[in-house]
């Protein structure tokens, strides 16, 4: 019922991140677009520019998490689902990703 009352903007943002179907990582690489091996926002070229990465554990962003979800990191996906989609709207936006 939260996603009825979206625009089709906020809509499209959640199912890109919720899909990893977004300019990101190897995603973008396979779309044939420049992409990053590693992640843009802590530039630590060991880890790999994902969603997992972007929503759970980047330390860079690990106080706009704790902002808008609540916690500085989560240790898997699932654990996000808790979160209001308002919330996770204004996270996106907060981090000028999508
Ligand atoms: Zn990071």
């Amino acid at each position: 019922m939260q996603l009825i009352a979206r625009s089709r903007t906020d809509i499209s943002r959640l199912l890109a991140v919720m899909t990893g179907h977004w300019l990101i990582g190897v995603h973008s690489g396979r779309l044939g677009l420049p992409f990053n091996h590693y992640y843009r926002s802590c530039k630590d070229r060991r880890k790999e520019e994902t969603v997992f990465h972007f929503l759970c554990e980047c330390p860079a962003l690990a106080v706009r998490k704790k902002t808008f979800l609540g916690r500085y990191m989560f240790s898997n996906l699932s654990e996000l689902s808790e979160s209001r989609i308002g919330d996770l709207l204004r996270y996106l936006t907060a981090t000028g990703w999508i």
